[in-house]
């Protein structure tokens, strides 16, 4: 893959392991009028090792990098910036929204816990997954880094020490998500927003500061999805696994996987009103507790999407959330709700 990225001048990319399932996350230096590293890797011994040994290769030591450009927050893209920043000082860009995850905002990660703890109960999570849940929102940031943003990027700026590299607010897989776009070449240096291997979840996240509502990931994910579209792209450098070339195919398979996805929701619902949990466990049976919040994320998207298109409703009892298939008749080139002709079965 390497030597297949290195023809694109004046990119490379690098692998950097990670603890984590998805394997080693792909990080870019660019040479440029700054020299710029595109996400940085996990805070790990074995992270920066490789990391050291690749610029070496290239002939370069960490105190050359001028900056780092991070295509969203997770651990695994920003742990590293500690390691770089004790080396010399190094610019950090990105959107807003990294701020308080990179630079571990005390009130911000307590808010976020409990406002996961309020979504798991309104979810129908049983207490017993609380203490685990807490443990896995915790220990993956003993790999993230404690620094702040130099500078804030947003849509369509170019990027600073980078010739004709322009943003693209990407939000859906993180808040903060943003792809970078070269059009004289349709090159993007796409993050975690678009993967060839396997289909980036939506990942759920709480309101941020001034704001009241949490994001709708898989909505906005769809609709980042949608916005590459028009674009003449090439490729997709990527944060995990191979670069894409076949764009819009992929796309398309994304979309449509995450609309069978609701169909099967949807399918679950015939049998009668349940809470979120109840229907993870029914659609993953087998990963629903080893792979929990992952689980979680992904029918709290998909539920999102259907409640989006008017197909399910909900209701709340005792603290819970149960949700409900709304059914549809069509006459005509109208609709309207069968609920008119057969009483939905939350009512039975
Ligand atoms: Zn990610």
């Amino acid at each position: 893959m390497r030597s297949c990225i290195q023809r694109i001048q004046g990119i490379h990319s690098f692998q950097v392991p990670t603890p984590f399932p998805v394997g080693p996350v792909n990080v870019y230096l660019i040479e440029d009028d700054a020299l710029t590293l595109i996400d940085a890797g996990p805070k790990s011994e074995a992270a920066w090792t490789a990391l050291k040994r690749q610029l070496k290769e290239v002939g370069y030591v960490p105190e050359d990098i001028d900056q780092v450009v991070l295509t969203h927050h997770h651990v695994d893209h920003v742990g590293l910036l500690d390691y770089l920043g004790q080396e010399s000082p190094i610019d950090v860009l990105g959107h807003w929204r990294n701020e308080p995850w990179i630079s571990q905002d005390p009130a911000f990660f307590e808010n976020s816990w409990a406002f996961f703890k309020k979504l798991y109960r309104s979810f129908g999570v049983e207490e017993r997954f609380l203490p685990f849940l807490k443990q896995m929102f915790e220990g993956i940031f003993r790999f993230n880094c404690q620094t702040g943003l130099d500078t804030v990027l947003k849509e369509g700026d170019a990027v600073p020490g980078m010739t004709d590299w322009r943003v693209m607010e990407t939000p859906g897989h993180a808040q903060s998500h943003i792809a970078l776009y070269r059009e004289r070449d349709g090159v993007m240096i796409g993050g975690d927003h678009l993967l060839a291997h396997i289909s980036s979840n939506a990942v759920m996240e709480p309101p941020y500061p001034g704001e009241a509502e949490r994001p709708k990931a898989l909505l906005q994910y769809r609709e980042s999805l949608r916005k590459m579209l028009p674009l003449d792209l090439s490729r997709v450098l990527t944060g995990h696994g191979e670069e894409v070339t076949g764009v819009h195919e992929l796309i398309g398979q994304r979309l449509q996987k995450q609309d069978e996805r609701a169909t099967a929701i949807r399918a679950v619902l015939d049998s009668g009103p349940l809470s979120g949990f109840d229907i993870c466990k029914r659609l993953f049976p087998s990963k629903y507790e080893s792979e929990l919040s992952l689980v979680l994320s992904e029918t709290l998207g998909h539920l999102d999407l259907i409640q989006s298109r008017g197909e399910v409703k909900v209701m709340e009892e005792n603290g819970v959330c149960y949700y409900s298939a709304v059914y549809w008749f069509h006459e005509g080139t109208g609709h309207m709700p069968f609920s008119s002709k057969r009483r939905n079965l939350h009512d039975q």
